[in-house]
């Protein structure tokens, strides 16, 4: 079978460090379908397409006539429909994203014409509290739900808690800020891991993101304390970071969610 296509173009790409960037993909000739903030859409590459200078070698020989296929959430808001905005990061001993990082605005990319998944808001009543956990680009989710419900579930109190490593890896940072200085609803909590490392002092959080949880940032921003009862938690990102999170809110009384049987717990692995 000839490898496929083509479909789409980088609209506009901007790094935020040198491995972190943010994707705008826009389709070329069709239109994107509909879909739900939090689901993800796949793009790929031909294993022709040269990798980034630094990364290395490609892990093993891969097949000529395949298309390099991984999947991102999108960070775009699902009412605009020009194109799908990707929060990346390099991982340089990988396969797609060591080829991603050569990209420029204009360049051909694979997008696939469905956006799926169910790490989203829909089974989550109007009215329940939001607590938005990630690290790292696991945030690109909760931006396409804040840019797409904030200003529609008024009635809830939102919570994003986003970990990184330096204050420079901390991803849409401004736009979050200025979300939480116009909504009195959000409370948006950042911190990173490695404080001694930045350039100036941090004033910030310090520690992983399951430090803000168990030290009761939540229910000090909110004034109020979040519970099962009126309260779903998102876990995003890296699965330690998820598996670090679970026991301790089971231990507080939330359930994870599935379609069998409903909780207020959702998760994201990233890998
Ligand atoms: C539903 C879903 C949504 C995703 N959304 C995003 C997203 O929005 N942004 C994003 O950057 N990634 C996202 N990912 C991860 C993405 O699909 C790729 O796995 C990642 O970009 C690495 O691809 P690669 O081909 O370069 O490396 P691969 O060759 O696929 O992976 C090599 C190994 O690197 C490790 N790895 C994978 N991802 C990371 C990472 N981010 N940091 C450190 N180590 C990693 C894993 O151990 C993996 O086995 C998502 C994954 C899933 C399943």
């Amino acid at each position: 079978m000839p490898i496929e296509d083509p479909n789409a173009v980088v609209l506009h790409r901007e790094d935020l460090s040198p491995v972190l960037t943010i994707l705008r993909v826009a389709p070329r000739g069709w239109e994107l379908p509909d879909f739900l903030p939090g689901q993800y859409g796949t793009i790929g590459l031909p294993p022709t397409a040269p990798r980034a200078p630094g990364c290395d070698p490609d892990p093993e020989p891969l097949p000529p006539d395949k298309l390099i296929k991984r999947a991102y959430s999108v960070a775009s808001s699902s009412v605009a429909k020009e194109y799908l905005e990707f929060y990346v990061s390099l991982v340089t001993s990988g396969t797609l994203t060591p080829r991603l990082w050569t990209l420029q605005s204009g360049s051909p990319i694979w997008l696939s014409p469905r956006v799926i998944g169910t790490f989203t808001l829909r089974e989550v009543p109007a009215g329940m509290n939001l607590v938005l956990i990630a690290t790292g680009t696991g945030l690109a989710p909760y931006v396409s739900m804040l840019r797409t419900e904030l200003d529609v579930r008024t009635g809830a109190r939102f919570a994003v808690l986003h970990g990184a490593r330096h204050s420079w890896d901390l991803g849409y940072r401004s736009e979050l800020t200025t979300m939480q200085r116009l909504a009195k609803n959000l409370a948006y909590l950042p911190v990173i891991s490695a404080p001694a490392a930045e350039p100036a002092p941090w004033s910030g959080h310090s520690g992983y993101v399951q430090h803000l949880w168990e030290r009761g940032l939540v229910a000090e921003a909110w004034g109020v304390e979040p519970r099962p009862e009126d309260t779903h938690v998102f876990l995003c990102g890296n699965p330690r970071m998820i598996e670090t999170m679970l026991p301790i809110l089971a231990a507080q009384g939330f359930r994870e969610h599935s379609k069998k049987s409903p909780g207020e717990v959702h998760t994201e692995k990233y890998w």
